[in-house]
C-alpha cells in the first residue's frame, strides 16, 4: 500500500509510506519536513518503519530524516556520490535556506541494490540510478506492485531542475528515456512534487521530449 503524506516546509513535498499490508511494516520515502507529524501518523497507524529511503539528498526531501531516524532507530538509505548531498549543506541546499542539514552514517545503495523488508522478504524495492537532477538521484522500483518512487527525476508532465549542483540536462534525459520510459507502461510514478502519473502517460506527453 502506498500512503501519500504531503509535508509543508519551505518547499512543499510528498513524503510516501510504502507499507506491507500483511505485516504493517514498511518504508518511509523522502521525509522532507514535519518530523513530528510524520511520527504521529506512524504511531496512529501502528506501522513499523524499517528504513528511511531517500531518492536524492536535497533539503526538501531529507529535512525530517535525522529526527525520524533518531526517534525510530532505523537506518537512512541513499546513493552516495562525490557531491555528498546528505552531509553537505551547500549541495543539499539547506545552507541557502537558513538551515544546516548534515546527515552522516548513511546506508549506501547503488544500481540494482534490492531493499527487502525484514518482516516479509518478498516485499522489496529495487534501486535504479537516475542521475541528472542530482548525481545521487535514484528511483525505488517494485515490479510486483508496478510502481516507482521517482523523487525529482520526473514529474507529471515535467522534469526536475538540472541547473543545481551536480545537475545535467543530457544526463537527466538519458536517465528518463533509458531507465524510466523502459519500465512497463502501467508503472505508477510517485514523485516529490506532483500528482502520481504513469510511465505510459509520460512517455507520450512529458516535457523532456521538447527540451
Ligand atoms: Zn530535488
Amino acid at each position: 500500500m502506498v500512503y501519500t503524506f504531503p509535508v509543508y516546509g519551505l518547499i512543499d513535498e510528498n513524503a510516501y509510506f510504502y507499507i506491507d499490508d500483511k505485516s504493517s511494516s514498511g518504508f518511509l520515502i523522502d521525509p522532507g519536513a514535519e518530523a513530528d507529524k510524520i511520527l504521529a501518523l506512524i504511531k496512529e497507524k501502528g506501522w513499523k518503519i524499517e528504513k528511511i529511503l531517500i531518492t536524492h539528498g536535497h533539503f526538501d526531501h531529507i529535512g525530517a530524516a535525522g529526527k525520524i531516524r533518531e526517534a525510530l532507530g532505523c537506518p537512512i538509505v541513499s546513493h552516495p556520490t562525490p557531491e555528498d548531498y546528505m552531509a553537505n549543506p551547500y549541495t543539499n541546499l539547506s545552507y541557502y535556506h537558513g538551515m544546516t542539514i548534515e546527515l552522516e552514517n548513511i546506508q549506501p545503495v547503488s544500481e540494482c541494490s534490492v531493499i527487502s523488508l525484514e518482516a516479509n522478504k518478498e516485499f522489496c524495492l529495487k534501486v535504479i540510478e537516475t542521475p541528472g537532477h542530482t548525481t545521487d538521484s535514484i528511483i525505488y522500483y517494485s515490479e510486483k506492485d508496478a510502481l516507482a518512487f521517482v523523487g525529482d527525476t520526473i514529474f507529471r508532465g515535467s522534469v526536475g531542475r538540472w541547473d543545481l549542483p551536480g545537475g545535467n540536462l543530457e544526463t537527466l534525459r538519458r536517465s528518463i528515456v533509458k531507465k524510466i520510459f523502459t519500465l512497463p507502461g502501467e508503472t505508477v510514478l510517485y514523485s516529490g512534487h506532483s500528482e502520481p502519473t504513469t510511465v505510459e502517460e509520460e512517455a507520450e506527453k512529458n516535457a523532456i521530449s521538447f527540451l
